[in-house]
């Protein structure tokens, strides 16, 4: 290993050749693993899963893919080489994911899709969002009256979802694929067979998660000779494999009835906090097409993924408030345009926290929330020089004094891919487990979510009031993912999403207005230093020049926090002169194309 120090390996990572990487590592971890040296492999830098790499603009002119890992967009690219569709992309993309990033997404999780049809000039949805089980009641995390620690609700059986990305992907292939479904598998599979090196964000993540390792079956396949595999460890998955080429020959269905299906609910129910998920409960589950959310900004209409995700509602109603301050004259970095930034972000938080949820169970006030009056007057209380501190949400509809306000968390794992064909189809996807290696429940190499700790625990508010999006049966947790694709004279113009939690909300908010208000290229905006706020404090990102506007935002009334903030955001911008792709310098993301 001497002649491959750290640094290098993790630039080879960084700059998206983990395959060469791999393969030349295999040979020689093969040896050292022989003589039990696994811990002599090479040590990751320990702020590995958070220093920034500087990332270049990629351009293209055919097509691109942009995803969080190198060995998914290398896939991705060939499937478009291959004469795939954007759909097909996606679908092969996800599937590497799934075995290459575990702690972010994969079979057991949920995801949305949107995409745009470039031949009936069309943007649809479809959500994949994990659903709750029909066997749970309000009080799946109260216990003596009081909500579950968080850690306890989430490395539970009782937090697991039904799975919803296969039956997405499946439905996504129908509507726009073009090669065959097991085309689409086999490069996953052989990955999965190969093995893949061991990235510095997994291994920082294998090491910082003390919860993994509790689990028998992670603990198996991550501590190989009982140590976090380390960065550039082969990590080779069979029964990942397996699965997936059962699902290659039969079929999605494979997954959701018969012995894999068996297996899910059985790991469920033996948890120590056993969950209420059924074999009936995966058999009945569907994904669902809806209408996508659209909103103008500019000369630019937004469309993104509509409740349960309250993402591209919010990001939608930052820059619909923000419109009137005309942010694109404020310098980006100056305190003005933190202060109107995070004050647009209250506002719209306070709204959320109040209205969204499964619209099958509750009403959603989407057009009210962003009809332009409405915008117009809640951007209208953002007072330039002081802060709100606390923002109230708005009454759209006539519905606040009936909703109560949702507590609900969320961890920032989670994964952003976009592709564009040479048809001009495109699709921007955002998938998940939840929180890092999502309930940490392990079956047949994959993880099973944690997504219904995104329902508020506790179902009523602190004055009694009923929470919209309160814990019920067959219910999907309310998101924060807001994969969204703009368009400019009716053709994609950016395709765009992120990972990280409620923080998606502003870190895809910040990227657009980079792009669309301080014209910034793609790759610039997404590197831009995140800010903003959900509500509470004022965040600045940890070690960006934004640190220094501590002082004036303080002076005009905020309460500052300055964090790592791991946003992973995956664009791809189209223009006249061609393609032209960005990944998150914060994550291990790489834009392909040719
Ligand atoms: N579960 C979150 C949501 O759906 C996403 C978590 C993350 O981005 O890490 O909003």
């Amino acid at each position: 290993m001497g002649w491959l120090s750290t640094s290098m390996l993790a630039s080879l990572l960084a700059t998206g050749s983990a395959s060469l990487l791999a393969s030349l590592l295999a040979p020689l971890l093969v040896t050292s693993l022989a003589s039990s040296a696994i811990a002599a492999a090479a040590e990751p830098a320990p702020e590995a899963a958070t220093t920034s790499t500087q990332k270049s603009l990629v351009t293209a002119r055919k097509w691109m893919v942009s995803s969080a890992n190198s060995l998914a967009s290398e896939v991705g690219r060939q499937v478009l080489r291959d004469g795939g569709s954007a759909v097909d992309a996606a679908i092969a993309m996800q599937l590497v994911l799934a075995l290459v990033e575990p702690q972010s997404s994969g079979l057991g999780g949920g995801a949305f899709i949107v995409s745009y049809d470039a031949k009936r000039r069309r943007i649809s949805t479809i959500d994949g969002r994990e659903t709750a089980p029909a066997a749970v009641t309000p009080q799946l995390f109260m216990k003596d009256g009081k909500p579950l620690g968080f850690a306890d609700a989430v490395n539970s059986g009782l937090s697991v979802g039904v799975p919803g990305v296969l039956r997405a992907l499946a439905l996504a292939h129908q509507r726009q694929g073009r090669l065959p479904w097991s085309r689409l598998l086999h490069p996953a599979i052989r990955i999965a067979e190969e093995g893949f090196a061991v990235s510095p964000r997994l291994n920082a993540q294998i090491k910082g998660n003390q919860h993994l390792a509790a689990q028998a079956a992670a603990r198996e396949y991550f501590y190989p000779q009982d140590q976090p595999a380390p960065i550039g460890y082969v990590l080779k998955n069979p029964a990942l494999a397996e699965v997936l080429r059962r699902i290659a020959v039969e079929g999605v269905d494979a997954f959701y009835h018969g012995d894999i299906a068996r297996d899910m609910v059985q790991a469920v129910s033996a948890h120590a906090r056993p969950g209420a998920l059924s074999t009936q409960d995966l058999a009945e589950y569907r994904a669902i097409e809806r209408e996508p959310v659209c909103s103008r900004y500019r000369q630019y209409q937004l469309c993104g993924m509509g409740p349960p995700s309250s993402g591209p509602i919010a990001v939608m109603q930052m820059l619909g408030m923000l419109q009137q301050h005309d942010i694109a004259t404020m310098q980006p970095g100056s305190r003005e345009a933190v202060h109107y930034f995070a004050e647009a972000g209250r506002l719209a938080f306070a709204d959320r926290e109040r209205y969204v949820a499964d619209p099958a169970f509750i009403n959603v006030p989407v057009a009210a929330m962003l009809d332009s009056r409405y915008l117009l007057w809640r951007g209208a209380l953002i007072d330039g020089r002081q802060s709100m501190g606390v923002a109230q949400a708005g009454d759209p509809l006539g519905l606040l004094k009936q909703r109560g306000e949702s507590g609900a968390m969320d961890q920032p794992s989670t994964t952003h891919l976009v592709a564009i064909d040479a048809q001009g189809n495109a699709v921007s996807m955002t998938s998940t487990i939840e929180s890092e290696f999502g309930s940490k429940i392990f079956v047949r190499g994959f993880f099973l979510n944690n997504q219904l700790t995104d329902f508020s625990l506790s179902p009523t508010d602190a004055r009694g009031q009923p929470v919209a999006n309160r814990v019920e049966p067959r219910k999907r947790p309310r998101s924060s993912m807001a994969p969204i694709i703009v368009l400019e004279d009716d053709q994609p113009h950016l395709l765009i999403g992120s990972p990280g939690g409620s923080s998606i909300i502003l870190y895809v908010a910040k990227t657009l207005i980079g792009v669309l208000d301080w014209q910034r290229d793609i790759q610039q905006a997404i590197t831009l230093p995140n800010m903003g706020s959900r509500n509470r404090d004022t965040e600045l990102e940890q070690g960006s020049a934004l640190e220094s506007l501590q002082q004036a935002l303080r002076q005009s009334g905020h309460r500052v926090s300055i964090a790592p903030s791991p946003s992973g955001v995956h664009a791809i911008m189209i223009k006249p002169d061609g393609l032209f792709g960005g990944a998150d310098p914060r994550r291990e993301g790489i834009a392909l194309g040719d």
